[in-house]
């Protein structure tokens, strides 16, 4: 295998190579629970969970940790730094008359369904921050003591002029950032890009806890810090999230994680690029997003938006669109009924002898095919176009009736094989019965023969079973439930 990844720190695709052989260790930038999932985020999932398919595709035992983020920092949708001192899951338990935990209880669980709907694997572990306040406080203990960080009123911030790869991941280094860009004032901060580690509570504020220098909550960046080094080591292999999650979170996660640990934090960065809707960026504060349950009031599976982003690659930004969807449906459609029709063409075989055509395997040069485009970044528009032509090859030796039962099987094999990657979740038209297709064959027979009497009797008896026999050229046949 020769998976090159595009590495944003490198701004390079790479050829991956784990730490430990065999085994990859890698972290998710999850949701902050406060309200529905944005099919952004989803997206940025998606791609975390095609990659960790194709790696475990490739027989390498992954090990992934999305957080959950319970305490609810602001941020802007752009350049927010997260230290603004609003907490929405508080702001949202205001609102609603509801405890923070609530709120947050409420909306982990419904990004669970979110996830399981489209069919994304569970993370091997789903920590939450307030779960790791104390190694958050162990390391901005740390950071003070080498001075790289510092605590005025209570408060503590990093001190990015002390980090002096400050900026590498997302271009944003000091020079730059000095030209202009907008930043949160806080009366405390030595310089205006620092970023806080930890924020003394206001009275109201509803979430905080202890720690040496205030009563106060953490800042934004600190918790996947944290949690990442806990979970996956001071090095990991691979860390993913969004493209807003680049500048300033991931470039603080750097400065933390490197200042605490002395270490190279992450190996491979790997960023989805924004979704947009009629070709504006999709975000909560436009309103221009949707929920999963929203598309199904509408008609649509989550399937096939799971389809929808496959089509786009992740490092280019996808316009969501109607008719897009639309299309995602109509290919689930075609997909499926290709898969089944497979199944039973294989089934039939099984069943007594093989009706149709001559046994060619040709499924591993698609494999091949398959396996060149997901090596290349995760190309995954091109693995589907792979898929999709087989899937024409395939329609065309049905229609021609030269598909055998054997070769049916190993196109089936094939495709669970690349669908363990695609994560298509495909309805099984039921499994016909054996005895069925013991009575299809005995027609069959009875029509070769020239047996019309017995070919009719056959018929009924196995409409009385609720099945219903479609004939095709050849005395070829497809068996249906009625
Ligand atoms: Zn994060």
């Amino acid at each position: 295998m020769a998976l090159k990844i595009y590495n944003t720190l490198t701004k390079s695709k790479e050829e991956f190579k784990p730490i430990h052989p065999g085994k990859v260790g890698m972290y998710v930038c999850g949701p902050t629970v406060y309200d529905y999932l944005h099919p952004g985020n989803l997206r940025s999932y998606m791609t975390a969970d095609v990659l960790r398919r194709y790696l475990e595709y490739h027989g390498y035992e992954v090990r992934m940790i999305k957080n959950i983020t319970d305490v609810g920092h602001l941020t802007e949708d752009s350049i927010g730094q997260g230290d603004s001192g609003e907490d929405k899951i508080s702001k949202k338990a205001q609102i609603e008359r509801k405890t923070p935990r609530q709120i947050a209880d409420f909306f982990e669980e419904y990004f669970h369904a979110a996830e399981k709907k489209i069919n994304i694997k569970k993370a091997s572990f789903f920590p939450r921050a307030t779960e790791h306040i104390q190694q958050m406080i162990k390391i901005i203990s740390s950071l003070i003591e080498k001075g790289y960080a510092y605590e005025v009123n209570g408060n503590v911030f990093f001190d990015v002029t002390k980090f002096s790869t400050y900026g590498n991941l997302s271009g944003n280094t000091l020079d730059n950032l000095k030209v202009g860009a907008r930043l949160e004032e806080h009366p405390d901060k030595k310089n205006p890009w620092d970023f806080a580690l930890w924020l003394k509570a206001p009275k109201e504020h509803l979430m905080k806890w202890e720690s040496p220098w205030s009563v106060g909550y953490p800042g934004w960046h600190i918790e996947c810090s944290a949690m990442s080094m806990e979970y996956l080591g001071d090095t990991m292999d691979i860390h993913a999230g969004g493209e807003d999650n680049i500048f300033p979170h991931h470039e603080a996660e750097i400065a933390q994680s490197e200042g605490y640990s002395g270490k190279k934090f992450v190996n491979f960065w790997v960023h989805t690029r924004f979704l947009l809707t009629d070709g504006k960026k999709m975000s909560k504060s436009k309103g221009n997003f949707f929920t999963l349950e929203e598309l199904e009031e509408k008609g649509y599976t989550s399937m096939a938006l799971r389809l929808l982003f496959l089509s786009g690659h992740h490092r280019t930004q996808l316009n969501f669109t109607w008719p897009a969807l639309d299309q995602a449906t109509t290919n689930f459609q075609k997909i499926s009924e290709w898969a089944n029709n497979l199944k039973s063409i294989e089934s039939r075989g099984a069943g007594s002898r093989v009706s149709m055509g001559e046994e060619i395997d040709f499924s591993h040069i698609y494999q091949k095919r398959f396996e060149a485009a997901m090596d290349d970044d995760l190309n995954t528009p091109l693995a589907l176009a792979v898929l999709y032509e087989l899937i024409t090859e395939t329609n065309k030796l049905i229609a021609e009736e030269k598909l055998s039962a054997a070769t049916a099987k190993n196109i089936f094999n094939f495709w669970e094989k690349i669908n363990k990657v695609l994560g298509l979740a495909i309805a099984d038209r039921e499994e016909i019965p054996k005895e069925i297709i013991k009575l299809a064959e005995a027609r069959k027979t009875a029509r070769e023969n020239k047996d019309f009497a017995k070919s009719d009797e056959l018929r009924e008896k196995i409409s009385e079973f609720g099945y219903e026999i479609d004939d095709s050229k050849n005395n070829n046949y497809t068996i249906k439930k009625k």
